[in-house]
């Protein structure tokens, strides 16, 4: 049987970056992917923001690893020429009740340690953003986007040059701990094989907790079954009406219906959020919902041609009406799964935070050598 030192299961942008990380020390580490090529589900179905980190609960893995993954993240994009812009991101409010909330965000930005946050009256927005309404709003100057697809290039070159390997169109399913290490059941196109790892890495993203309960992990009681909380995007065709992020005051499960431009400039408005059953990405909402959120707080759109887009699914922790739940990444030895390491629910802001993430499991797997 074919013997591996470490495995990771999932091509995605997180299963990939720690694959690349690892590589720097390690030898022996294989990526299995499901797909026929990496980074083709959430990695590429997002709003492809590198968030600053004002979101999320002080001293939260997604505070301090979206924080730290936006600085990691802009110095790669430099080093490696990854198409990327630090545009920078107005967070609007509309209203007493709204001005209350992006304060409270900036409050929490900062002690997030996300610097550079400015409160503006909405006329200083205004001579930023001529197309915008508001009565504030908060600027974050390190929020941008990123081309997501180059960055799963790129950490693909880097496991390959590492002498790693991705292994395509292999879907693992089943997962048993025996006295030489953990042996993993594969289906590829040649039919199945069985592979043994010392280290399973778990970053199998909408599939995460299903790997979790291959392994033997009781899902319900450790808290970690999945949610699929949707969003679709529509795209605003004719002249961009924005050179910035442009978001309202998050609302329900996502963080309100944003307008992101992309580096051609083109305008992508969304994702809202809504929970579904099945991994179904065709766009269900109507246009005219998506038109008067937006259009509250860039009435240009009102008037403008929106057409369908595209849509991604969240793998959420917290199901409908619970309150925050926090990324998992966790080695297991605990739980009687030593060098089992889950990636468990790696929702927003997981591509902001990828590097950081990297670094984090990285740590954790060297720790466990000591
Ligand atoms: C609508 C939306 C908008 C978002 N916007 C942003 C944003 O602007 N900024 C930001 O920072 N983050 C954003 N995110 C979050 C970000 O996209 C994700 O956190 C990130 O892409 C997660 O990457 P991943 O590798 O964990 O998951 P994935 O990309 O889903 O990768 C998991 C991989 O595992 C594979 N897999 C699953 N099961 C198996 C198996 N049994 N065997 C082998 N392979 C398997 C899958 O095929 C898949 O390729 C957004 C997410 C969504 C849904």
């Amino acid at each position: 049987m074919e013997r591996a030192n470490i495995v990771v299961i999932g091509g995605g942008l997180i299963g990939l970056s720690v694959a690349a990380k690892l590589s720097e020390r390690s030898k022996g580490i294989f990526v299995l992917e499901k797909n026929s090529k990496a980074g083709q589900e959430t990695s590429s179905r997002n709003s492809g923001v590198i968030h600053s980190g004002i979101h999320y609960p002080r001293g939260s893995l997604k505070a301090t690893l979206s924080v730290r993954g936006n600085e990691l993240l802009y110095d790669l994009c430099s080093k490696y020429r990854i198409s990327h812009k630090k545009l920078g991101k107005l967070t609007v409010a509309i209203g007493e009740k709204e001005i209350a909330e992006i304060e409270r965000l900036k409050k929490q930005g900062e002690e997030n340690g996300v610097p550079g946050l400015k409160m503006l009256e909405g006329k200083e927005a205004k001579e930023l953003e001529p197309n915008l309404h508001s009565d504030r709003a908060l600027l974050s100057p390190t929020s941008g986007i990123i081309e997501a697809s180059e960055l799963v290039n790129h950490y693909q070159s880097i496991i390959s040059l590492n002498g790693a390997f991705v292994s395509t169109s292999t879907e693992v399913v089943g997962i048993s701990l025996k006295k030489t290490g953990y042996e993993l059941t594969c289906r590829a196109a040649g039919g199945e094989f069985n592979l043994i790892a010392d280290t399973v890495i778990n970053a199998a993203g909408l599939n995460s907790d299903k790997i979790a309960a291959m392994a033997g992990l009781d899902i319900n009681r450790l808290g970690y079954r999945l949610y699929y909380c949707k969003g679709d995007y529509f795209r605003i065709h004719g002249a961009p009406p924005i050179k910035h992020l442009v978001y309202p005051v998050p609302k329900g499960g996502g963080l309100g219906i944003h307008a992101t431009p992309d580096l051609s400039g083109s305008v992508k408005i969304g994702p809202n959020a809504y929970y579904v059953d099945k991994l179904d990405y065709r766009v269900t909402t109507n246009v005219e919902d998506f038109r008067a959120d937006v259009g509250r707080y860039l009435p240009t759109v009102l008037d403008m041609n929106i057409q369908e887009d595209s849509s991604g699914i969240r793998p959420k922790l917290q199901g409908p009406g619970d309150s925050f739940r926090d990324f998992v990444i966790s080695e297991e030895a605990d739980k009687g799964l030593s060098g089992f390491i889950n990636l468990i629910g790696i929702e927003s802001p997981g591509l902001t935070a990828t590097p950081a993430i990297a670094e984090l499991v990285s740590d954790i797997y060297l720790d466990k050598l000591k």
